[in-house]
């Protein structure tokens, strides 16, 4: 069986967010169980030519009124073959995304992700390699689900929350189409429609898109697909994102020397600059600054949590506000606080080894990766009720878990989870608890590999 997913991101080459670790990840399982997968991706400007060994497959492919080349790069650490798609005025500029906090719905983005769909299917002839399935993702790629014919179709939504919207007509024309169709054109809802399956990233999220609350206005259509739409949870990456032998680490550690932990705590605390305390509570956050994120409800509280004698870092980009009252909290509080406005991959890892509590006070998360990493590395995750969350995080055995989005309801689970933190033996089961929870791809790649069969 040929699979070839089509995606914006994938972990190393290209990443922001969980997207990028799930193509990253899920592939390797899935060629692990047999399947012949491949990725393709668009080769942006930010990619490192000289990281990856790239082979020329394919020249002068043309795309609309343009020409693509098309390399090939193994992924790392593994076996799947990679096919970036080069073209510099589509690109050939900017970032994976035109802005920080993710995608604002302009056109100049639009296109580019268009352009890609399409130039996906304009190289296929030319790949020595037919994929029997088109795995999609995201709205980026969504399109390919309306555009394609003679290929079977699975689309994975990973966020609902962009959508890919613009005006009709200005679809229409760059994809050279006749149509006459004025009024709203949305990608993610093309591909809804149009996919021969779809899938989300979780079971809860799953149910919870067939409904107003969380549907973001394609509740309707996920009703229309019921029957196809399934949930399939996120796994992480164990050769990645694993303790006993994460390099990134001041002292690999596992469930048989956890003690080792507490090094790479005072490690974090004095590259944050904090005191070099193990005892005092360090409560980390990573994630992209954003509404669905749940940033204000960290901002609200983290006066009480320097109150309480903890320590607090968090990294991430994105929205401008969230990202100015943060570094004003770290100037207020900085023996208490570190905000670190950057993606970096380092200090991630440092930040999932060195703190005792990992918050995602999501609004909604389709399935949330931080609370599976930071489980694998016994940092408790303290998590809002719903979606994947609700999904993967057991309260009060392998992390903390509140319901209704409110600051005292968020500050209350708090204040339990830093009560238990004071009964070392208490805390260390949990930790336990959470360390020897299976959250490897290979259940979730037997799951997918289910649903390409009943694609043939
Ligand atoms: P989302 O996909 O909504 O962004 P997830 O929790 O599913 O959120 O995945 C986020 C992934 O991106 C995690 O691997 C997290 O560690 C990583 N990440 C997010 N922001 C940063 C950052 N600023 N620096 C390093 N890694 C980051």
């Amino acid at each position: 069986m040929k699979v070839l997913f089509v995606a914006s991101e994938c972990t190393p080459i290209a990443k922001v967010g969980g997207l990028g670790d799930v193509i990253g990840a899920l592939p390797k399982s899935l060629l692990e169980l047999g399947c012949d997968v491949r990725i393709a991706l668009p080769k942006y400007k930010v990619i490192n030519e000289k990281e990856y060994p790239l082979k020329l497959v394919a020249s002068g492919v043309k795309v609309f009124d343009q020409k693509v080349m098309v390399f090939q790069t193994p992924l790392p650490q593994s076996k799947v073959l990679v096919y970036l798609l080069e073209n510099k005025k589509y690109f050939g500029q900017n970032d994976i995304y035109f802005e920080r906090s993710g995608f604002v719905g302009s056109f100049k983005e639009i296109q580019r992700f268009l352009f890609f769909s399409q130039a996906v299917l304009n190289v296929l002839p030319f790949l020595n390699w037919q994929p029997d399935i088109l795995h999609c993702n995201d709205w980026h790629t969504a399109i390919v689900a309306l555009l394609l014919k003679n290929i079977k179709t699975l689309l994975t939504i990973h966020n609902l929350a962009n959508q890919g919207k613009c005006g009709a007509k200005e679809v229409f024309d760059f994809l050279g189409f006749k149509a006459k169709e004025e009024g709203e054109f949305n990608i993610l809802k093309q591909g809804i429609l149009n996919a021969d399956i779809l899938s989300t990233v979780s079971p809860g999220y799953s149910k919870e898109i067939q409904t107003e609350e969380f549907g973001e206005g394609l509740e309707k259509e996920f009703l229309k697909r019921k029957k196809d739409l399934y949930g399939i949870l996120n796994g992480i990456d164990n050769s990645r994102f694993n303790p006993e032998i994460d390099s990134c680490l001041k002292k690999n550690y596992s469930l048989k020397n956890l003690d080792k932990k507490i090094e790479n705590k005072i490690h974090l605390q004095e590259i944050l600059k904090f005191k070099q305390n193990p005892k005092v509570p360090l409560i980390g956050f990573i994630g992209r600054l954003t509404f669905q994120k749940g940033i204000d409800l960290i901002i609200k509280v983290a006066p009480e949590l320097v109150e309480q004698n903890c320590q607090m870092v968090v990294l991430g980009v994105g929205e401008k506000h969230y990202e100015q009252e943060l570094s004003v909290l770290s100037q207020l509080y900085p023996k208490n606080i570190s905000v670190n406005i950057k993606f970096d991959a380092l200090l991630a890892q440092k930040i999932y080894a060195g703190s005792d509590i990992f918050l995602m006070p999501s609004r909604f998360e389709p399935c949330g990766l931080g609370q599976l990493i930071s489980m694998a590395y016994g940092n408790l995750p303290l998590v809002r009720k719903t979606g994947g969350l609700a999904d993967t995080v057991e309260n009060g055995k392998t992390g903390f878990v509140f319901e209704k989005y409110s600051q005292h309801d968020f500050l209350s689970c708090l204040k339990k989870a830093l009560e238990i933190y004071q009964d070392r033996k208490k805390w260390q089961k949990l930790m336990r608890n959470a360390m020897k929870k299976d959250f490897s791809w290979q259940n979730s790649a037997q799951k997918y590999l289910n649903l390409y069969k009943k694609l043939l």
